[in-house]
């Protein structure tokens, strides 16, 4: 390609038309958030749009469903991965999203078959196992068992979090809930849930509730998969002997991983969505590993945020300090239950909490 054609097609421009298909948020493989859509910009010509400002996500939905007009502006015209012979419209941070007043032609939706259409779909637990993360989901499921209500900390603050197993004919599969869901499933009804979104958690996809989740009671699933057998969990009394946390933050917006200065500046960018932000709003995660000592037995295990912030709560220790939490692990004893399978910590408790009724 010569310089001249480079630069042409790297000028910034503007396009109008009536956006179509918007996907769900996708992650690509160097881990950006993006999403897809079709434009329409003539009577009868529609181009691929790559958007990857995640923040654009819900304008660029709405406008698809109420066929609002759009103009695109500062945006990349460049050559289409999948067809170089066509050419796609590249969105970014930087794009500005207005409502166009007046198009010379009239909307008409794209005949192609685009199957990542706008919004959740309703899915089979299978389908949703087969989804990448961070797509919005509705599920018809029954609730087979639940786990205790634990907490975490978002944003400084404690708020519950429940772990229920939910199955339908075809798989069975881990639902997280969030304070004013959590308690509200009962065990062995079944529901439609609306706007769940998808994650990755310690390498098992699984669903978790949003903000915008809904619910509604239906009829009794039939066929539904039995609950895993919680048969490996092991419990024991016992010291640690060895333990290395590290904190992690990242961005609320698009979840990219966010490395905190030492400086005290009050706000940072986050280096994948490049939205700017105060350093407070970064959600805190923490994990790490540890050696369990119990009898003449010694494992190794894994442990993650949620347990390890249920254990700093119950112990009213601060959840900022890896270093104070690592030395109460090795100060004290501790039950801990943890998966043989996995040998992940699924709960920890400190003993003397447990026998120390009296003050
Ligand atoms: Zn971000």
């Amino acid at each position: 390609m010569s310089a001249s054609k480079k630069i042409k097609l790297e000028e910034k421009t503007s396009v109008c038309g009536f956006i179509q298909h918007v996907s769900p948020i996708k992650t690509s493989r160097t881990n950006n958030k993006y999403f897809n859509a079709t434009v329409q910009v003539q009577r009868d010509t529609f181009k691929k749009v790559a958007c990857f400002d995640v923040m654009k996500h819900s304008t660029l939905v709405e406008a698809s469903q109420a066929r609002t007009p759009l103009k695109l502006t500062d945006v990349q015209i460049v050559p289409s991965r999948l067809d170089s012979a066509k050419t796609e419209v590249l969105v970014n941070y930087k794009s500005r999203v207005e409502v166009s007043r007046q198009l010379s032609f009239s909307y008409q939706k794209s005949t192609e078959d685009d199957h990542d259409s706008a919004g959740e779909k309703f899915k089979t637990l299978k389908e949703v196992q087969n989804t990448p993360e961070f797509n919005k989901v509705a599920v018809e499921v029954k609730i087979l068992s639940a786990k205790e209500v634990s907490v975490q900390i978002v944003r400084e603050l404690p708020i519950q979090k429940q772990e229920v197993i939910v199955g339908d004919s075809t798989a069975t599969m881990k639902l997280t809930l969030w304070d004013e869901m959590v308690t509200k499933l009962e065990i062995g009804k079944s529901y439609r849930l609306n706007q769940l979104s998808t994650r990755l958690f310690q390498n098992v996809k699984t669903i978790t509730a949003t903000k915008a989740t809904s619910i509604e009671s239906i009829d009794d699933l039939v066929n539904c998969l039995q609950a895993p057998e919680d048969n490996d969990v092991i419990e024991k009394e016992g010291k640690i002997t060895q333990v290395g946390l590290v904190m992690h933050f990242s961005c609320e917006m698009c979840k990219g991983k966010v490395a905190l200065p030492d400086d005290d500046s009050k706000f940072i960018r986050c280096p994948s969505c490049k939205m700017k932000m105060a350093k407070e709003t970064l959600q805190k995660s923490m994990n790490g590993t540890l050696c369990f000592s119990y009898g003449y037995q010694k494992v190794k295990l894994s442990i993650f945020s949620s347990t390890l912030f249920t254990m700093c709560i119950a112990n009213h220790l601060s959840v900022d300090n890896a270093e104070n939490i690592e030395d109460f692990l090795l100060s004290n004893s501790f039950r801990v239950a943890y998966s043989n399978e996995t040998k992940n910590v699924q709960n920890i408790v400190h003993l003397t909490n447990v026998a120390g009724v009296n003050q």
